[in-house]
This record gives C-alpha cells, sequence and structure tokens, in this order.
C-alpha cells in the first residue's frame, strides 16, 4: 500500500486535505494524525472493521483497549451507559486537553474497540487537525499512539512513516507536537477515581477540580508488583529502543561516577555506548554517544524529546544506553513511568 503523507499547516487547514483523510475514515481506512501528545493511529470508533485495522497496523495485542477521541462532550454522553458527575468537572476543567477518562461504555461502542471490556476510554485531543478531521468525518476516532507496538511513540510524522509506511493510505504531517508523551489516564468506574497512566495532568491536578482522593494504580508503581495494571498497555515492555536501556539513580557525581565506570567495562567488551544526560552534565561522560535530554529542571522539555531520543539512538549502532533518573513528582511521573518501561525497569541505585 502506498502511503501519502500530507503536510498540513495547523493554523490554517487545507480543507481539501481535510476532506480526502475525512473520506477515508468514513470507509472505515486509518490515518495517522498529529495531536498535542503524541501521533495518533486513527479509525471510526464505532466500525468493529476500522477498529480490527489498528490493531493489525501495529501488531497490538487484541486485549489492549484503544482510547476513543471525540470533539465534544455530548459525544461522550453519546456512548458512555451513564456520564459520571466527576466527568463533567473533569472535561470542564481539563478538555479539550491531554487527560483520558474510562467510563461505562453502552452498546454503540463495539468491543472491538475496547479490547473486550464493558468501559470505554475517551479523550478530547487539543490539536486543531484532530479535532478538525473528527468533525469533518462525523466519526468518534479510535487512535492509539501511532508506532509499531512496542516501539517508543511517535512525536514527528517522520516517526510514524518508519513504523507505519506502507501499512496505512495517509499521514497528516503537522509538525512536532506539543507536549511529547501519551494522556492521563483516570479510570472514573472506581468508587475512588485512579490514575493508570501517569501523564501531563498530574495526580494532584485532578484531586484539586475533584475535591476528593484520587488513586494512582498501585500496578503501576513497581515492576515486581503481585497487582497487574488495570490498564491493560501499561503491562507491556513499552516505549523501548532496540539498545539495552539502564536507569542509574542516586547523587549526581555518584551517577556520572558508575555510569562512565560501566561505559569504560562495555567499552572493553567492545560494545558501542549511549548516555541520556542533562544540560548540566552532558560534558562529563565517556560515552560514544552522549545526548541531552533538557535542563533538569525543565520537566516539559524532558516530556517532549523523550521518545525522540530512544528513536534516535536505534538509528545509532549503540548498544546499551545508560540514563539519568528523574524525579517522581509532577510530571516527572510520567517521565519516569515511560523511562522505566522503556528500561525493562532495569534500574541500578547508587
Ligand atoms: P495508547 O492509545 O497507545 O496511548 O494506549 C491506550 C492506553 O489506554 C493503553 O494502556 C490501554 O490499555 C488504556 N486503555 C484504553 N481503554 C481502556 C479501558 N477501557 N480500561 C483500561 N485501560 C484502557
Ligand atoms: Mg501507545
Amino acid at each position: 500500500m502506498h502511503t501519502k503523507i500530507i503536510k498540513i499547516d495547523s493554523a490554517d487547514i487545507d480543507n481539501k486535505s481535510m476532506t480526502e483523510a475525512a473520506e477515508l475514515i468514513r470507509a472505515g481506512e486509518l490515518v495517522a494524525f498529529p495531536t498535542e501528545t503524541v501521533y495518533g493511529l486513527g479509525a471510526d470508533a464505532l466500525n468493529p472493521g476500522a477498529s480490527r485495522r489498528i490493531y493489525e497496523a501495529k501488531g497490538r495485542p487484541s486485549d489492549n483497549p484503544l482510547i476513543v477521541h471525540i470533539a465534544k462532550f455530548q459525544d461522550l454522553e453519546a456512548i458512555a451507559r451513564e456520564v459520571p458527575r466527576q466527568a463533567k468537572l473533569l472535561a470542564d476543567a481539563f478538555w479539550p486537553g491531554p487527560l483520558t477518562m474510562i467510563v461505562w461504555k453502552n452498546d454503540s461502542v463495539p468491543r472491538e474497540t475496547t479490547g473486550g471490556m464493558d468501559t470505554v476510554a475517551v479523550r478530547m485531543p487539543n490539536h486543531p487537525v484532530a479535532l478538525g478531521l473528527i468533525a469533518a468525518s462525523g466519526c468518534l476516532i479510535a487512535a492509539p499512539s501511532a508506532n509499531t507496538s512496542g516501539r517508543p511513540s511517535p512525536t514527528e510524522a517522520a516517526h510514524v512513516a518508519a513504523d507505519m509506511d506502507g501499512r496505512i493510505p495517509m499521514i497528516l504531517d503537522g509538525g512536532a507536537v506539543g507536549i511529547g508523551i501519551e494522556s492521563t489516564i483516570i479510570d472514573l468506574t472506581e468508587e475512588v477515581p485512579m490514575v493508570l497512566r501517569p501523564g501531563y495532568i498530574t495526580t494532584e491536578m485532578l484531586s484539586v477540580v475533584l475535591g476528593q482522593e484520587v488513586q494512582l494504580d498501585p500496578g503501576i508503581i513497581a515492576a515486581d508488583s503481585e497487582r497487574k495494571p488495570k490498564a491493560p498497555g501499561m503491562k507491556y515492555r513499552h516505549y523501548a529502543p532496540r539498545a539495552d536501556l539502564t536507569l542509574v539513580e542516586g547523587a549526581e557525581s555518584e551517577v556520572i561516577r558508575e555510569i562512565n565506570r560501566r561505559v569504560c567495562a562495555a567499552r572493553r567488551a567492545g560494545q558501542k555506548t549511549g548516555v541520556i544526560a542533562t544540560e548540566e552534565t552532558k560534558g562529563r561522560y565517556l560515552a560514544d554517544c552522549v545526548v541531552s535530554i533538557g535542563a533538569r529542571h525543565d520537566e516539559d522539555a524532558i516530556a517532549r524529546q523523550l521518545y525522540r531520543i530512544l528513536r534516535e539512538f536505534d538509528d545509532t549502532d549503540v548498544d546499551v544506553i545508560y540514563s539519568e533518573s528523574f524525579a517522581a513528582s509532577g510530571v516527572g511521573q510520567a517521565i519516569m513511568n515511560r523511562l522505566l518501561k522503556a528500561a525493562g525497569h532495569r534500574v541500578l541505585t547508587v
């Protein structure tokens, strides 16, 4: 299949391109498009055959449900069995934006879209191209991240093309995304709302808006936890570069010394080495390939660059990567969650 890549200016959307993309969605085909978090691989959410195509194109396990993207709050009412009181409060505060809510689904949503579950994940993205495509197609759009299953999520159209070229008919190229990590997921079917995936909207922000306690799914915190994560997708190794990644945590000077020791040992063993450093520390490593993920205090920049850096290591001949770790609060919690998964929970504490 030929994959058409169409550049689209978010500030001045070309109607002809949008109409072409919308027709593909209506016909049950796949279109990759930018959102503010990462690029999505979209299909008509209420068409079971279209949803199945998403799983095929990504090689995604069939028990891993899709997020349904909507353009107006009434779309949530149309697919939810009931709209919980908290959903309205959260939508007023954070939609359109990087927050996904899980609610009980009604019969209009096929199980192909929800990975067999009775609940459905719903988000209103804050990106003119995403909202434009939903509106132009007249469909609700199921869209997981537009990467091959297991690889880092795409933050640029070129990342989508690297994984999906020849597998889907169209990619809308709206440039690099703004946030760079996937949406926060909150489950509203629990008595106490529960965050199933940390993201840009933090647990503290959710709790303030709801005026009640919000839990963090214990299954996502520990690698060896007895409890499985409640979001089926969170149990898979994910976001992983091809080289072996290890996180090193501890005091800055200790971390640098330990990484350099391991870099030298790896080099003696004939391996090429990489380091994910910060602006502050990038000059102090001995590895073959040292990249800065941003200034340590600038969590937004770190989130935005993380997946690009992981992907770029795949274009090098690096065999082992060591990364500094980050504070696990605020947006840092989401950054560490993704890094830990990319590293298969391999962490060294010094
Ligand atoms: P992605 O679209 O690639 O960002 O992945 C979507 C994430 O949302 C995966 O981790 C899914 O397991 C999770 N998810 C989607 N729908 C549900 C649901 N109904 N219940 C729990 N988790 C869900
Ligand atoms: Mg994904």
